[in-house]
């Protein structure tokens, strides 16, 4: 067997990757290998948001996604929106005067970096907010409305607690289903050439300094594929496919859980936007909760300051019930390991939590229907951007630590590597995401004071 091109991963990261080689640039024989039926192992766990509003430093990030969004919303059109795109936006919320004021700060940077105007609403100005639809993916606005007016935000948003006083609204922001966006893309990339055989990669050969052939378990049976391009996109096991072509590539994994949960009470409506509480918080417990909580060493961390990020959508149409809901309250670096386990308490945390925001998910917690909790890794670098393009090997290629980016960044990804792999025109933002930026003793130093959790969700 042969092939022009071999990826490694059919997760969005290889389906877009061969989507791009194969429609857009014309190259008909491409093979994707995979152990797994496809999107199946971090692509189908995720929240399906998108967004253009990303923290600097620079505009790198915001000109990227921007560029994914373009071309997402091309598909939406030729497909007549096959795979369910709104722009409902993302709108994060604070009851803290100086997290408020720090939206305005922010909101103004980002929206500075090309992500869009922002409109303040806070009462004085003569700014109209224009609410959100709840399917329509164009003829919507962009950048950003920072709502300083609590008012406002309590008829927009009346399940919000009222302790809120900002709620800052981005609006080039939505979700889709990743899903068909993936089967789609799957679809076209198939319909131009490319082929899925499943089996697990296990040796990449060279020979004369570049790629020869790539060797394949099939279930015990072995299977060589000889090419000249060998493209990983594998994901969380992005480092370890790394090491067969001898690149030690400097990404690492978070685990990150998402609970679906049924709104059987209807306490949520179902056409709102991704909400998200932006201050730290408390779990509320009973005073006898609390006594108890607190006598146990195991327990007594229940009753400490918890981070912000608490966020939730509906998911699926009007008459549907199920809500996502995300926090990862612990951050911590690890090895991948399936299936992925979540700790017994996860998701009464989570809902716990989230009363701080809606007051009336309460009714809850006395009897709180079953949740079902997945979820799976984030593959990273040091700076939460991605690696897209050559390996130091001649006929290699990388396109990975998508983080939590991967289903909205995907196009713009897929993109990119075809266009390194095809030699096309590359976008200004290409050489921020190449392995060898790490060559470049000034921006390793640049990385010691970069936050890379900033913007993440
Ligand atoms: C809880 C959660 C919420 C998220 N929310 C969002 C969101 O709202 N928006 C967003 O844009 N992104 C989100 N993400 C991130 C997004 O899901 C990932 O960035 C994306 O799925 C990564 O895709 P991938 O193709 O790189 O990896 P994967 O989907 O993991 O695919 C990698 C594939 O490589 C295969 N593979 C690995 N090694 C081998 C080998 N040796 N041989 C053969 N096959 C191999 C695996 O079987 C797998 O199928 C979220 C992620 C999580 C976990």
């Amino acid at each position: 067997m042969k092939a022009d091109v071999l990826i490694c991963g059919a997760g969005i990261a290889g389906v877009v990757a061969a989507y791009h080689l194969c429609v857009r640039q014309g190259i008909k024989n491409v093979v994707l290998v995979d152990e797994r039926p496809p999107l199946t192992l971090t692509s189908d766990k995720s929240t399906e948001c998108y967004r253009n509003w990303w923290p600097g430093p620079g505009d790198t990030m915001v000109r990227f996604m921007n560029r994914s969004i373009d071309l997402l919303e091309e598909l939406a059109d030729e497909s007549g929106n096959y795979f369910h795109m709104n722009r409902r936006g993302y709108v994060y919320l604070t009851a803290v005067p100086e997290q408020a004021a720090s939206f305005q700060e922010t909101a103004a940077a980002i929206s500075a970096l090309g992500a869009g105007p922002l409109r303040i609403h806070d009462g004085h100005h003569e700014t109209v907010y224009q609410p959100h639809a709840a399917h329509d993916y164009r003829h919507q606005p962009d950048g950003a409305d920072l709502i300083l007016d609590p008012a406002l935000i309590h008829a927009q948003f009346p399940f919000i607690s009222d302790t809120a006083i900002a709620a800052l609204h981005p609006r080039r922001c939505g979700w889709l289903s990743a899903q068909q966006l993936g089967m789609y893309l799957l679809d076209q990339a198939r319909a131009h050439g490319a082929q899925v055989v499943r089996g697990r990669v296990t040796g990449v050969n060279v020979g004369n300094g570049r790629i020869q052939s790539v060797t394949i378990d099939q279930d015990g049976t072995p299977l060589t594929i000889a090419t000249a391009v060998f493209v990983n996109a594998a994901g969380p096991l992005l480092r370890q496919v790394g090491q067969m072509l001898g690149v030690d590539l400097p990404v690492f994994n978070e685990l990150h859980g998402k609970i679906a949960f049924e709104d059987v009470l209807r306490v949520i409506p179902r056409d709102i936007p991704l909400m998200i509480w932006n201050d730290p918080l408390m779990l509320p417990w009973s005073d006898e909760e609390r006594a108890w909580l607190a006598e146990n060493e195991e327990t007594r961390w229940l009753l400490q300051p918890f981070p912000a990020g608490a966020h939730f959508r509906p998911e699926g149409g009007m008459e549907a019930t199920t809500l996502l809901l995300l926090w990862t309250y612990h951050v911590t670096r690890q090895e991948p390991v399936w299936p992925t386990q979540f700790a017994p308490e996860y998701a009464e945390v989570v809902l716990r939590g989230l009363t701080r925001m809606v007051p009336g998910l309460a009714v809850y917690l006395e009897r709180m229907p079953k949740p079902n909790v997945d979820g799976g890794y984030y593959c990273k670098t040091q700076e939460n951007r991605p690696l897209i393009g050559p390996l130091p090997l001649d006929g290699a290629y990388v396109i990975g630590a998508l983080s939590g980016y991967g289903i909205m960044g995907g196009m713009a990804a897929g993109e990119l590597l075809a266009n390194h792999v095809a030699g096309g025109t590359l976008p200004d933002y290409a050489p921020a995401f190449l392995l060898s930026r790490y060559d470049d003793p000034a921006y390793r130093a640049l990385l010691d004071s970069w936050d890379a959790a900033a913007g993440q969700l």
